[in-house]
């Protein structure tokens, strides 16, 4: 399997730092809103590797934390006159709502930056006794940046190529900084915000040493795989890096994965420009299966963008696969007895194996779902036209359980929901009834299969059509 690494720039073969098991950490969200649909692709991305890992064997420790207290929740909090806990703890609940509904499973740890103080003063005290951080006159505490010899690697950068961006960086507040290219580890309360005690002052800690603190609480000092959006590669990972690999002596994350940004109408997502959209107002219009679907329907590095039009054509591709299942749940059904696998079937099964080695390959490929997508569809079609009713029950089965399990590593749920499927049935009905009215009898029969393919059989009855599954 090969993966391509921010960090050296290329793709590479996976080996993990253990045989057989894979520890994994992805930057969450700030939670002071809901999460916006651009915060949702590295929950499905990242949910995807972690689907593929485990169903190549490994067992994974996946760890993704909420980071709950920033400037913007603690803003938040002050226009609404609550505490910064209600906040987070609305919008953490809030998140994994929509998390459930777009089928990405919960973390094995969802951390809290709040509720791991205790850890980052231990960090941030073990870069203070190596040298690799210092206290300033007001109680702040900086990483000394020029300490770290690699800073810049993983955005390939020297630190005179940064330090032009870091003189731009003027923020009052931060005057007792040795150097400009110093980043806060922790910082002095201000007035009405929460606050810990800490051997250098009563404060609260900077973003970045969050999850160099809790990905070692969960983890260890050394993880396979470090993920989250492009963004993030600087300076948020290249601190991390700094932070974890001073204070350890060792390497932090062997492999850095950055899924690409989804951007609406091919401009960036923001508030300002009005092009913003939450996961629950997309959940509106869309299952959020839909979504999810989407993302998957493109590579996780390139840029994504997000319409209303390819948001239609995922929720058809999606049909598609969907009503080939139901197909052949229909015909597993109503075939009690097995009669094993004819001669011909046996053939059809090493074709359609060929298709799953499609997928396989393309997931091998640096998480190639869009070419995995493609393969599903592919196994879809050649499943329509090659299973019937005088399919052996093997033969079905087969077929379901194959693509039942390729859409399960890319969390796509095969079975629709209850009330999907009556609305669907009676919107079938209806246009059944409207070809018989119009005498279009062929019309009217090929809809009656299509419902009997869905395991739902017609009964004409005095008092108008009757439905009943199978
Ligand atoms: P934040 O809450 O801003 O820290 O973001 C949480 C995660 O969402 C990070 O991994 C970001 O890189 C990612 N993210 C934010 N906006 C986008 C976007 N438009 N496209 C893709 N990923 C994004
Ligand atoms: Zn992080």
């Amino acid at each position: 399997m090969k993966l391509f690494n921010t960090l050296t720039g290329a793709k590479e073969e996976f080996v993990p730092l253990e045989p057989g098991k894979v520890k994994m950490y992805v930057c969450g969200p700030t939670v002071y809103n809901f999460i916006h649909i651009g915060n949702a692709r590295p929950m499905i991305v990242f949910d995807t590797v972690r689907r593929y890992l485990e169903y190549k064997g490994y067992e994974v420790n996946f760890v993704s934390n909420f980071t709950d207290v920033d400037d913007k929740i603690i803003k938040k909090a002050i226009e609404e006159g609550v505490d910064s806990d209600a906040i987070s703890s609305r919008y953490i609940k809030e998140c994994k709502e929509d998390m459930a509904a777009m089928n990405v499973r919960p973390a094995t740890v969802h951390p809290k930056a709040t509720e791991e103080i205790g850890e980052m003063i231990g960090l941030i005290e073990t870069l203070i006794e190596k040298g690799h951080a210092y206290r300033a006159e007001d109680g702040t505490v900086y990483f000394r940046t020029k300490s770290f010899e690699d800073y810049g690697k993983l955005s390939h950068k020297n630190l005179d190529e940064l330090q032009s961006g870091f003189r731009e960086i003027k923020v009052t507040g931060e005057e007792g900084k040795e150097d400009s290219s110093d980043f806060v580890l922790w910082k002095p309360k201000k007035e009405g915000e929460p606050f810990w005690e800490s051997p250098w002052c009563a404060g609260r800690p900077g973003w970045h040493i969050e999850c160099s603190a809790m990905s070692k609480k969960y983890l260890g000092e050394q993880i396979d795989i470090h993920g989250g959006g492009e963004d993030l590669i600087f300076p948020h990972h290249e601190n991390e890096i700094a932070q974890s690999e001073a204070a350890s002596g060792k390497e932090f994350a062997k492999y850095w994965l950055h899924n690409g940004f989804l951007n609406i109408d091919n401009k960036k997502m923001s508030k300002s420009l009005g092009n913003f959209f939450t996961v629950r107002e997309i959940g509106e219009k869309f299952d959020l299966q839909v979504l999810r679907f989407f993302m998957l329907s493109a590579h996780y590095r390139s840029p994504l963008n997000f319409s209303e039009e390819l948001m239609e054509s995922s929720r058809n591709g999606l049909e598609r696969i969907l009503n080939g299942v139901e197909k052949l749940a229909g015909l597993e059904q109503r075939k009690s007895q097995g009669t094993g696998l004819s001669e011909k079937e046996q053939l059809l099964v090493k074709e359609a194996e060929a298709f799953k080695a499609k997928y396989e390959a393309a997931m091998e490929d640096d998480f190639n779902t869009a070419d995995a997508v493609s393969a599903v569809f592919e196994l879809v079609k050649f499943s329509n036209t090659t299973a019937d009713e005088n399919s052996s029950r093997e033969y079905i089965i087969y077929l379901k359980k194959t693509i039942e399990t390729l859409c399960q590593v890319l969390g796509i749920l095969t079975e629709r929901k209850k009330e999907t499927l009556d609305e669907e049935v009676e919107a079938l009905i209806e246009a059944r009834q409207k070809a018989r009215k119009e005498k279009n009898f062929s019309l009217a029969d090929q809809i009656r299969q299509q419902l009997l393919d869905m395991g739902i059989v017609l009964e004409d009855t005095r008092e108008g059509v009757k439905w009943k599954r199978l």
